[in-house]
């Protein structure tokens, strides 16, 4: 641990050693690495596709759509646009300004602290370092602990890219994670739990460390009576049961009309068991593992205790070693456990309720949600939802892919996150956006300087009054 601490240290003093030339770094300095390791992902895919089965038996196509597919569109946005959002923008002089030129000048932050969770580990990883880097910025990256083999592959193809003076990994569970974060660190980007991130919060305040924090939350999926519950159960069961539910944006738990929760319990069986044909999840190379044994036990314990308290469990609510089975439940309240956290895990409950109403109230007893899903052909029903509800985003028809779009910004809302990244937001998120301002010619303000005599004070009276419309 000294050790580390050491390593921790030295490599933090020549990041901030080297913040201004990295800061200072061209357009061509910065994409040539950004292609540079693209290529050695897509040269490497297969040993990611390895190591994220070793980690938890992710399949490969998923990491192929979830990891490594959004890390190289953001690379081939990035070849398109970075140069335009390196440059300063332009800013017009309004009146009382003439004589003047300004712009806004987007500024690496200077060094950044990144961590991780393991969900996504490979692109949780990349994308934040990728879009620090982008900007101009430093990182110091601590992964999980929970994805070992996925962080070697990651260190090994960044580190023939990256300096560890532009970008280090140093691996480790809290400990690491505290000894980073007592550095004074320009920023911290964080993504994990609202529980550590409020942890993460109170430590950048000692430093006045700038944050982004990417947290969960409960993610509703609201169903209105109109729609196709065959093509909603698709949709929704998909979005829920990849990567075995340890998704941030995962719809968490459903709230459909009563008269139709039946049905629809119905369709996401038959969509459970087309999606999985071999009834032995445990055995199934298309179902991620539960990350760890503790996490699985967990989820197994969300499930005994809501029957315990008069849940009712249409299907799964298996436990074998680190495989949980997709499990429905119904008859849920409040009281139970399952009700009151952020499952991260394949457990859907579905709730009914009578009205849009009572919809939204439930909703909003929740602390802000990462995502709202709504189905429905009505606009004034999603409307009411987008307009009546708080969370991080809305997906109206479809679950997940909000989170895919590569123009779109990605975060939460008050207990789900404090910052957004992706596209030019995530360029920004990892920028200071400094105004520059040079006087070219003088045109008399500083007749306004003391002492304030009559006169002046008259002409000031005169251009409040008057002038109207000038800013
Ligand atoms: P976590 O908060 O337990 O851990 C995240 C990181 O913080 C890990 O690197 C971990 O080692 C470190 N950490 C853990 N405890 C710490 C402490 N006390 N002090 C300092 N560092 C600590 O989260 P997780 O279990 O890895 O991930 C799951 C959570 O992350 C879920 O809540 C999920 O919704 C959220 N998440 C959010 C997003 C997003 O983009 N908003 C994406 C993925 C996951």
């Amino acid at each position: 641990m000294n050790n580390q601490k050491e390593l921790i240290q030295k490599c933090f003093e020549a990041q901030k050693e080297h913040k201004f030339k990295m800061r200072n770094t061209d357009y061509h300095y910065r994409i040539t690495k950004l292609k540079k390791i693209k290529k050695l992902i897509l040269e490497h895919k297969s040993e990611i596709n390895v190591a994220l089965a070793a980690d938890f038996n992710k399949p490969a196509i998923e990491t192929d759509l979830t990891e490594i597919m959004p890390v190289i569109s953001m690379i081939n946005l990035m070849e398109k646009e970075l140069s335009s959002w390196m440059k300063a923008r332009k800013v017009k002089a309004p009146l009382l300004f003439k004589g003047t030129k300004s712009t806004v000048k987007p500024e690496g932050k200077g060094n950044c602290l990144i961590i991780s969770p393991w969900n996504y580990p490979f692109q949780l990883n990349a994308y934040p370092v990728l879009t620090a880097f982008a900007a101009g910025n430093t990182c110091m990256v601590k992964p999980s602990e929970f994805t070992p083999e996925t962080n070697a592959i990651i260190k090994k193809l960044f580190g023939e890219v990256f300096q560890e003076k532009e970008v280090a990994f140093f691996e480790g569970e809290v400990e690491t994670s505290n000894l980073l974060l007592d550095l004074p660190f320009d920023h911290i980007f964080f993504t994990g739990s609202t529980q550590v991130g409020s942890i993460v919060m109170e430590k950048a305040a000692k430093n006045l460390s700038s944050v982004a924090l990417e947290l969960g939350g409960k993610s509703p999926c609201v169903i209105d009576k109109n729609t196709n519950l065959e093509e909603t159960s698709r949709k929704v069961i998909w979005g829920k049961f990849v990567n075995s539910g340890q998704t941030c944006v995962a719809p968490d738990y459903v709230l459909i009309h009563e008269e139709q929760k039946e049905e629809f319990i119905q369709e996401c069986i038959q969509r459970i068991k087309e999606f999985f044909p071999k009834e032995d999840f445990d055995k199934s190379d298309d179902f991620s593992y539960i990350i760890t044994q503790r996490h699985a036990d967990r989820l197994f314990h969300l499930v005994e205790d809501a029957k315990s308290k008069g849940a009712k469990v249409h299907y799964g609510g298996e436990l074998k070693d680190r495989v949980m089975y997709p499990t429905l439940l119904s008859e849920l309240n409040r009281d139970m456990k399952i009700m009151q956290e952020e499952i991260f895990g394949p457990l859907l409950p579905i709730v009914g309720l009578n009205n849009l109403e009572e919809m939204v109230d439930y909703i909003n007893k929740f602390d802000n949600a990462l995502a709202t899903y709504v189905f429905s052909s009505d606009e004034n029903f999603a409307n009411t939802i987008i307009d009546q509800t708080a969370s991080g985003g809305v997906t109206v028809n479809d679950v997940l892919v909000a989170v895919g779009h590569p123009l779109l910004p990605f975060g939460g809302a008050g207990k789900s996150g404090i910052g957004r990244y992706h596209a030019e937001y995530g360029f920004e998120e990892f920028s200071i956006l400094k105004p520059v301002l040079r006087r070219t010619m003088d045109l008399g303000a500083t007749y306004f300087y003391p002492p304030y005599d009559e006169s002046k004070t008259k002409l000031v009276k005169t251009l409040l009054d008057k002038v109207t419309g000038f800013f």
